[in-house]
């Protein structure tokens, strides 16, 4: 079995509760593992406590209680060590605008002890495609420009995980390939990664574990694969050779009508065979001139789990 990249046991933040701020749950006694060399997705709606989360791993925000272990790092114990094996991209774009891209890697490396003939500033601004703005300061970059540094700033010291707080959240359909593209490359040479994103369709194609958290609670935790596996509902859309006298009938099936005369029958693939869907399809008299079936897709297994509340 693969050893564990990062171990989060009972993390719990509470944000607030002085005299002027109400105190604010944002973490509830999380319990999570994330394996070496996995993409791993960090999935919730807005407020759910993915950055908390994140800025917790980072070392951003101080943790209420629990405890968390990066790269076999007690956060609390060894937090120079901890520290030292990830980096973070994060949400916000907080870069320092003095600072040309040249300059912000090598402020960052120096933070991080990075000795000086390990950097390899040229070599980052190269990857994330700001070689010809190395010298440009940072205010006068777009928002995707930042977007890219920051990246870089996260890769100075070297780290084993990679973490990446909605990276491609209103960027350009360029830089989110740029971005994938890299995080791809890293993850083949062996580097764990860890994202949000409220893209789900990027989820199912990039991470191979995926981790679903809701108010502060852990509401899943699987393999993209099992999670989408998990819903097995069906959808069939029958185009029908004339009009519909009465609509099919039969235990599990969901059945509507379009206005565009189409019948749209849900089912789940495990209760009712496609056969039986079909039998009371002709039972109910009609011809079918086309079928189309639909799976479900990790967009309904996250409405199924966030939206009990
Ligand atoms: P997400 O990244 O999933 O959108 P966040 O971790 O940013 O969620 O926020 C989780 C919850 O904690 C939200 O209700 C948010 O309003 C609250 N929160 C986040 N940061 C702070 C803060 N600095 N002070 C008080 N509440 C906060
Ligand atoms: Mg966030």
């Amino acid at each position: 079995m693969a050893a564990n990249a990062i171990e989060i046991r009972g993390l719990t933040k509470i944000y607030g509760g002085g005299r002027n701020s109400p105190e604010k749950r944002a973490l509830q006694g999380i319990d999570l593992d994330i394996p070496q060399g996995s993409v791993f997705g960090l999935l919730g709606p807005n407020g759910a406590g993915k950055s908390t989360l994140i800025n917790i791993l980072a070392g951003l925000v101080i943790k209420t209680a629990g405890r968390v272990t990066i790269w076999g790092f007690d956060q609390d114990h060894n937090p120079r060590q901890s520290r030292a094996s990830i980096g973070v991209m994060p949400q916000e774009l907080n870069l320092d605008p003095f600072f040309t891209p040249r300059e912000a890697l090598e402020v960052q490396a120096g933070l991080y002890g990075v000795p000086r003939r390990q950097r390899r500033s040229d070599e980052i601004l190269r990857m994330v495609g700001l070689e010809d703005k190395a010298g440009a300061y940072a205010r006068t970059l777009s928002g995707g420009m930042r977007r890219r540094l920051l990246l870089g700033k996260a890769l100075v010291h070297h780290p084993h995980v990679l973490v990446l707080d909605e990276p491609t959240a209103g960027v350009d359909i360029e830089l989110r390939q740029m971005l994938w593209e890299n995080v791809r490359k890293l993850n083949q040479q062996g580097m764990t990664i860890i994202l949000t994103t409220h893209y789900l369709e990027e989820a199912e194609e990039m991470c191979d574990e995926i981790a679903i958290i809701n108010l502060g609670q852990l509401v899943a935790r699987d393999s993209t694969v099992n999670l989408l596996r998990r819903l097995d509902s069906r959808t069939m859309i029958l185009h029908p050779d004339g009009p519909v006298g009465r609509l099919p009938e039969g235990e599990g099936l969901d059945v509507t009508q379009r206005g565009d005369g189409a019948l749209v029958i849900r089912y789940r693939s495990a209760e009712t065979p496609a056969e039986a869907v079909l039998a009371a399809v002709r039972a109910a008299g009609i011809c079918i001139r086309d079928v189309k079936t639909e799976q479900a897709d990790l967009q309904d297994v996250f409405l199924e789990l966030t939206r009990r509340r």
